[in-house]
């Protein structure tokens, strides 16, 4: 999982089961996502592989408190002193004041599916179902551009949990979507751009509406949390997404 520069300082890095994102500015890091806790070794690498060491992570932000993108924050705040920086409307669930995850019922009723079975599988392997969340998160101060390396913008876009956040780079025009829009999963047969299957979103309705937030932010690449990068106008990404989600 070698990152890719996708753009000036900005670092694409993709798993089978979940991508992350770096952002430098000079010798800093801002670590957007942070893969399954089992993912700690690969996340280290990654910003070694870009020449800086895990020390000069400034900021580490999440797009939603889900295991599978929020493994390695607390660690790397904890461990480097990086400041864990949460939306407001995302930070009782980081805090698991509130859980707004598929359960252990929604996967086994869906097992069936294919590739359901070996992807709960690997996400058992990587510590997916330990119950794992940030127990000090700082809530971002919004609107507008972050204090931090690659100044990304955090934008609300709820439904897959109800405080997710992307984050957009206006000047690099690309979209870091998390689980809003992704383009490829292992338990979806379709490849591009999507919504998660409707049992892995907490409110999949308020999903599919908020893919016309991500429509009106200005960018041709989007960095997804699940799947390859996309590259081409993100407006008609999200539009591909609602269709799919039934949504015209
Ligand atoms: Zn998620
Ligand atoms: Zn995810």
């Amino acid at each position: 999982m070698s990152p890719v520069e996708i753009a000036d300082g900005v670092f694409f890095v993709h798993s089978e089961m979940v991508n992350w994102v770096l952002l430098t500015d000079g010798d800093a890091v801002t670590v957007i996502d942070t893969g399954y806790p089992g993912q700690r070794g690969d996340v280290e690498e990654s910003i070694r592989a870009i020449g800086r060491d895990p020390r000069d992570v400034e900021a580490v932000l999440i797009t939603h408190a889900h295991v599978d993108h929020i493994g390695s924050a607390q660690y790397l705040g904890e461990t480097y002193g990086a400041s864990v920086l949460v939306h407001p409307a995302e930070a009782a669930h980081a805090r698991r004041e509130c859980h707004e995850v598929a359960t252990p019922w929604d996967v086994l009723s869906n097992i069936w599916r294919p590739g359901v079975l070996s992807w709960a599988i690997e996400l058992v392997r990587l510590g997916g179902t330990a119950k794992y969340g940030i127990d000090f998160p700082t809530p971002m101060p919004v609107p507008g551009a972050l204090n931090c390396p690659g100044a990304p913008v955090p934008v609300l876009v709820p439904g897959h949990t109800s405080g997710h956040t992307v984050y957009h780079l206006p000047d690099h025009g690309v979209v870091i979507s998390g689980d809003a829009l992704i383009t490829g999963h292992p338990t979806s047969p379709i490849s591009g751009p999507q919504l998660l299957p409707r049992w892995l979103n907490h409110y999949y309705g308020t999903a599919a509406e908020s893919l016309g937030i991500i429509a009106e932010l200005g960018a041709d690449i989007l960095l997804p949390g699940h799947g390859p990068i996309h590259r081409g106008s993100v407006a008609e990404a999200a539009a591909t997404g609602r269709e799919r989600a039934g949504l015209r």
